[in-house]
């Protein structure tokens, strides 16, 4: 037998027998009938359920996967054999991790690492994976001998925006050695014990099961699936123990390559089980391994600049400036200009800088940006306009919210302290104009001001006006006033067969994309993900249904979906990839619908979480009576307007509600003359399960019940 897969059996049977010993333990104490189950999941043990389709729901289902777990152990010398017994050590180590969650229902509190990611996590990343902002995934695990040197591999996965999931006492290496560390960051440290690993292997399974619609089961698909559209790899650092090298096939076997930084001379598989001696090359090595390819921005201030800072939270204590626009005058504004009005590249500064003022302080802040461009037009300023958030979060130590006239930006002292000033904001802004829309802009300018009488003067007669044109195009910006609607398929990298239709009053269900942002995608990229779609060819207005829509959405998924329809949940509704900001659902019992956003953790009156409502559809296939859609499709007069419109939502999380409220309440004014409509919805204050939601809808007289039975 070689050295290898010697290995991989000691260690897959080492593990096969302690998860024996744990379920049974486990019994023995509380019985067969405890329940067994990871947190906020609509997947059971996700690895168990997807490769078997089995769900596990209490202990007493788990002597069975023991059985199926061994049974992948065949001890045979062939590598394809080795794999599956990593397999099991990946089934052992879910086991094992699960049966945490029964001794206790947050055993991970205390630790450095999170353990189990909840499935709308999950869903959350999967715009900035499609988009490439998030181009792959490292899991790094044990503990390297130098902490320092691996805390530069870290930073560097960080700094190409690569999300980092840590395993060990790797964790507080980092930690030492100052890595800025959460799912902001895009570093997520995991826990200590090797078996925490399977808390990345089931993000990677799930995301089979969410985005691609992958049958519980059926193990090749699964395999397949991750292989080809999982970009991850591992990185094993330290002394390799049998069982890390069986936990490593079981990476190989979904198709992720280790890199380990010892010599294993030729005992390496090249492509999937190398080593990489010299740590100054992991990071090139994984990434080549795994074909991904980064462009890096070179970008010339003070700060790192990656997407990876996005989240980064700048405390109050910690800034050495703020411009908010509740205490000084602030706006930020794109705009249009003929290319004679345009010096490329000039930075002005007016007023005086950061350096000029001792922390913590207030400053006023107008940032006018004019661009021209043969390709230019006014519906794009908004688009690049929403960018600024995202490339100042970007820069190391500045953290931005909001928009227009109402932002609020913060520099860290230690942004300030390495030499971050204004004009390195209009530095990022330019290449980043330059570079993401260098097929529109062929000429920038940026003037950042703070002077605060300049500032009100900018605000109050430049931008204001602009805002309010736009504001009045985008009312009148509806699916009749146009005659192109865009398919969008950038989910199709993980969910083969999906395709938004995105039009005026129906956004992507990633809340993304709307259709002034398709139009300008497409723009940009003449042959990308959004293509136009005629508006020709209406057979029924009530569902929106049109044959170009259905001949597009067919060419777009290859035939696999061959008709949808616009304003209907039950007829042909659109497909759902798994990323969608919300879910509505029908509810029978009170003639309607609920709709609920990824971030409530709570039951619903239907008797489903979040996560089990959006387990009910998605990887790109239509399932009526279920819908994934964006937060602001919900004030749409189009939203399930075939069914009756937003008459028919009963119930919504109180967030929710809070956040659209307003919107919602004008349009049911405008449609059937409602006032303040949202206190006749429901939420979990009032009701979590149907029979107090139809009391409480009773007593409001809320409209859904005088209407047509739903279905
Ligand atoms: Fe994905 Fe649809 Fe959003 Fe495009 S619009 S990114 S396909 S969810
Ligand atoms: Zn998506």
């Amino acid at each position: 037998m070689s050295a290898l897969t010697d290995l991989i059996y000691g260690g897959a049977n080492a593990v096969a027998g302690l998860t024996e010993g744990a379920v049974n333990d486990a019994i023995a104490k509380y019985g067969e009938q405890k329940e067994v189950a990871f947190p906020d999941t609509a997947y059971f043990l996700p690895t168990i359920y997807a490769a078997t389709g089995v769900k596990v729901t209490k202990l007493g289902d788990l002597p069975a996967c023991v059985g199926v777990l061994k049974s992948l152990i065949s001890g045979k010398e062939d590598l394809g054999e080795a794999l599956n017994a990593g397999l099991a050590t990946a089934v052992g180590a879910e086991i094992i991790e699960a049966l945490k969650y029964v001794e206790s229902a947050d055993p991970y509190a205390g630790d450095s690492g999170i353990g189990f990611v909840p499935d709308p996590i999950i869903r959350s990343l999967g715009v900035p994976l499609v988009t490439g902002d998030i181009p792959g995934v490292a899991v790094m695990l044990g503990k390297a001998d130098d902490a320092a040197l691996v805390s530069e591999i870290i930073k560097g996965y960080q700094t190409r925006g690569i999300l980092t999931f840590l395993v060990g006492d790797i964790i507080e290496q980092a930690i030492e050695n100052g890595v800025k560390m959460g799912l902001d960051f895009r570093v997520v440290p995991l826990g200590h014990d090797v078996t925490s690993v399977t808390h990345v292997v089931t993000v990677a399974i799930r995301a089979a099961l969410i985005f691609g619609a992958v049958t519980p089961g059926d193990l090749p698909t699964l395999l397949a699936y991750t292989k080809e559209r999982v970009p991850a790899f591992v990185n094993a650092f330290g002394a390799l123990d049998a069982v890390t090298v069986s936990a490593g096939a079981g990476a190989i076997a979904l198709g992720f390559p280790v890199i380990v930084d010892s010599d294993l001379g030729d005992i390496q598989v090249p492509g999937a089980l190398e080593s990489v001696t010299d740590l100054t090359k992991t990071v090139a090595h994984s990434l080549e391994l795994r074909n991904i390819k980064i462009k890096i921005r070179e970008i010339p201030i003070p700060v790192a600049f990656a997407s990876a800072f996005e989240g980064e939270i700048i405390r109050r204590g910690d800034m050495h400036v703020q411009f908010n626009s509740t205490r000084k005058p602030t706006c930020e504004l794109v705009v249009m200009k003929d290319a004679a009005d345009i010096e490329d590249h000039k930075i002005t500064i007016i007023g005086s800088d950061v350096d000029t003022v001792t922390a913590p302080a207030d400053m006023s802040l107008g940032v006018l940006i004019e661009v021209c461009g043969e390709k230019m037009q006014v519906d794009f300023e908004p688009v690049i306009e929403r960018k600024l958030h995202y490339w100042y979060n970007y820069m190391e130590g500045v953290m931005h919210t909001g928009q227009r006239n109402l932002i609020n930006v913060r520099i860290s002292k230690e942004a300030f302290e390495k030499g971050l000033r204004l004009k390195d904001f209009g530095e990022v802004i330019w290449c980043e104009i330059m570079d993401e829309f260098a097929s529109v802009v062929d000429k920038c300018q940026v003037t950042l001001i703070t002077d605060e009488a300049k500032v009100v003067e900018l605000r109050d007669s430049v931008a204001m006006p602009r805002y309010d044109e736009r504001d009045a195009r985008l009312a009148g910006l509806t699916d009749e006033s146009v005659d192109t609607f865009y398919t969008c398929i950038l989910c199709q990298s993980f969910a083969p067969s999906h395709c938004c239709v995105v039009t005026p009053e129906r956004l992507g269900l990633c809340g993304a994309v709307s259709w002034l942002d398709a139009k300008a995608t497409k723009e940009l990229t003449p042959t990308g993900p959004c293509q136009p779609i005629p508006k020709e060819g209406c057979t029924d207005e009530r569902l929106g249904k049109y044959t170009a829509v259905d001949e597009a959405v067919s060419q777009a998924t290859q035939g696999a979906v061959s008709s949808v329809t616009l304003y209907s949940i039950l007829e042909d509704p659109m497909t759902s990839c798994g990323c969608f900001e919300c879910i509505c659902g029908i509810i029978p019992e009170a003639n309607g619908v609920v709709i609920v956003n990824r971030e409530y953790k709570g039951m619903t009156p239907t008797g489903m979480t979040f996560g089990e409502l959006a387990s009910m559809t998605g990887g790109g296939v239509q399932t009526p009576g279920f819908m994934g859609h964006g937060r602001h499709f919900i004030s749409s007069k189009k939203f399930i307007s075939a069914e009756g419109g937003i008459e028919r939502i009963v119930w919504m999380p109180k967030e929710l509600k809070d956040s659209v409220g307003d919107k919602l309440n004008k349009t049911a004014k405008e449609l059937f003359g409602a006032d303040n409509f949202i206190d006749m919805i429901g939420d979990e204050t009032v009701a979590t399960d149907s029979e107090t939601l139809l009391a409480f809808l009773t007593e409001k007289n809320h409209p859904a019940l005088g209407m047509d039975p739903i279905m």
